[in-house]
């Protein structure tokens, strides 16, 4: 096994988990097993608890883990399988580490961060490496360096580099090379300086990736080389990518990356091929057509909240030869002002997941403007039971039609929580989460739409279509074309007097890859395309 551990200076925000992707895909099609893990250095055990703002999407991964971003990047950019161990934060080390004290598996010691700490590290790295049967394991370290929450993890790094040998494990730093416009000059002290935090602690990068908006002339190539003591060759070049963030492998394989990084680990393989890789670009770059999509959410001025959702309609775009015109509508403003106002046009809606109140009742709104103008509508997570609340609303009457996470004293609880989760106190990890089976009923347009009849999805939600009211909704075209295999989990739903609205309990978006759309999205934008004509 070889080991890559992807460190990041100067900044944050600097694409680092996209740096580890697509050295991935660029390592995967030169026919090596990669497999990714990211470890963050913060106290939250997982991201599940915190707020889009504090931490973007959070990402669910098969097992039901709840995760950072980064891994959406993962899954996206190679076929490799992720699980809970793939994501460590800090907080899961304390735990392990405290439970062992507990325990008494240390007793008679003081429990420090060194060994303590750091060999709880090492193991999940190795472990994770020997459970993957892979051949190469790319391990991102978040934060930036000289962050002291960081400390641990690269101390952690620098014994594990000790124990396998420089020939089996490298570091790759990601860092910032600014332009100062006054100057007209490229500066690199700032990452000078931080491979200086770096030696400081013992560790010496092999690799330098440089985020920067003008190209490296050869010049600055060479001084960072010189005072960063990293050859020539491996100064790589990562400027803005131009269109789409799947440019990024492409640009990065121009840069020789991938032959350097082989070169380091001795790692002899053939060149990658990615003419499929090549094509999906070019059509997410120069689509023969475009659609206007509205997603109507209440995160839309934070680009990392509906990451994966965004991701997925590009896919799906692409695959229709189709770039996406994404109208990014604030629920709130479909709230005061009305949804015509800002949906008139578009070609299709999308109504994302969310949890609390704030910005329901815009998204109740879209719904209904999307039903009723007939135009194509997809409801992921919070937008199926939205689109519950709505039909319930104005279709069936039921005027006080509610989810009880909004109005627990409803007259109309269409959507509820279970008796099981009533008795659940811990907000951490106890929500429904992971992949659960679902049973698509024949005939009906889910069915149509992925060919099947049972579809495995990834759920991340407590509440649930009440079936109580199942027959007074039935009766009024309301379908529910998809269940848990027992029949008593509502999973998808449409309407029969519409030509494409569809939504759902689960999360499709994070199962969508380049090259594999999901098919709800891909039919969804058929939808929209059709719509458009
Ligand atoms: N808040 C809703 C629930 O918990 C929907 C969650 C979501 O959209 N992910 O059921």
């Amino acid at each position: 096994m070889k080991y890559i551990f992807v460190t990041g200076g100067v900044v944050s925000s600097l694409g680092k988990g996209l740096a580890a992707a697509s050295l991935g895909t660029l390592l995967e099609r030169r026919g090596l097993k990669v497999v990714l893990q990211k470890l963050d250095p913060y106290l939250n055990v997982d991201p599940g608890t915190m707020n889009p703002f504090q931490h973007g999407e959070v990402y669910v991964l098969a097992d039901g883990a709840e995760t950072d971003l980064d891994l959406g990047h993962y899954e996206r950019f190679t076929n490799c399988v992720l699980t809970r161990s793939n994501n460590l934060t800090s907080g899961q080390v304390y735990e392990t580490v405290l439970a062992k004290e507990r325990r008494g598996d240390y007793l008679g010691k003081t429990v420090q961060v060194i060994p303590h700490v750091t060999d709880e590290i090492k193991n999940r790295i190795r472990e994770v490496g020997k459970q993957s049967g892979g051949d190469i394991l790319i391990t991102e370290i978040g934060g930036t360096t000289g962050d002291i929450e960081g400390l641990p993890f690269l101390e952690a790094i620098r014994q594990f580099i000790l124990e396998v040998g420089s020939d089996n494990a490298i570091i790759m730093h990601v860092t910032l090379v600014p332009f100062i416009k006054a100057a007209g000059e490229l500066k690199t002290k700032p990452t000078q300086q931080s491979i200086a935090k770096l030696r400081e602690i013992g560790i010496q990068p092999q690799v330098l990736i440089c985020r920067t908006e003008m190209p490296l002339d050869q010049e600055v190539r060479e001084k960072l080389s010189l005072f960063c003591n990293v050859p020539l060759n491996a100064v790589v070049e990562a400027g803005d990518v131009e269109h789409t963030i799947y440019e990024a492998p492409l640009n990065l394989r121009d840069e020789g990356l991938d032959a350097t990084v082989c070169r380091l680990l001795r790692l002899d393989t053939p060149e990658p091929d990615l003419s499929d890789w090549k094509k999906f670009v070019q059509r997410v770059i120069a689509p023969k057509k475009r659609v206007r999509i509205a997603i109507v959410g209440k995160y839309i001025e934070l680009q990392d909240a509906y990451k994966s959702i965004y991701e997925s309609l590009t896919h799906a775009g692409a695959s229709h030869d189709c770039g996406i015109d994404m109208v990014l509508v604030d629920a709130e403003d479909i709230e005061a002002e009305g949804a015509d106002k800002y949906l008139r046009g578009v070609a299709g809606v999308l109504v994302p997941g969310g949890f609390g109140d704030r910005g329901v009742e815009g998204k109740i709104k879209a719904t209904r403007y999307a039903r009723e103008s007939r135009t194509p509508f997809l409801g992921l997570c919070l937008g199926m039971q939205v689109a519950t609340i709505e039909f319930a609303r104005h279709v069936c009457g039921l005027a006080e039609a509610d989810s009880t996470e909004f109005d627990p004293g409803t007259a109309h609880p269409v959507i509820t929580i279970l008796e099981d989760q009533k008795e659940v106190t811990d907000k951490g990890g106890s929500m429904r989460l992971g992949t659960w089976q679902t049973r698509l009923l024949e005939g009906s347009l889910a069915h149509h739409v992925y060919g099947r009849t049972e579809a495995l999805e990834r759920h991340r939600h407590r509440y649930e279509f009440n079936m109580a009211y199942r027959a007074a909704m039935e009766d009024k075209g309301f379908v529910i074309s998809g269940t848990s295999p027992d029949g008593t989990l509502v999973e998808l739903i449409e309407l029969k007097n519409h030509p494409w609205f569809v939504a759902c309990q689960f999360h499709p978006e994070f199962q969508s890859k380049p090259n594999a759309p999901h098919p709800l999205f891909r039919a969804f934008i058929s939808a929209a395309l059709a719509n458009e004509e």
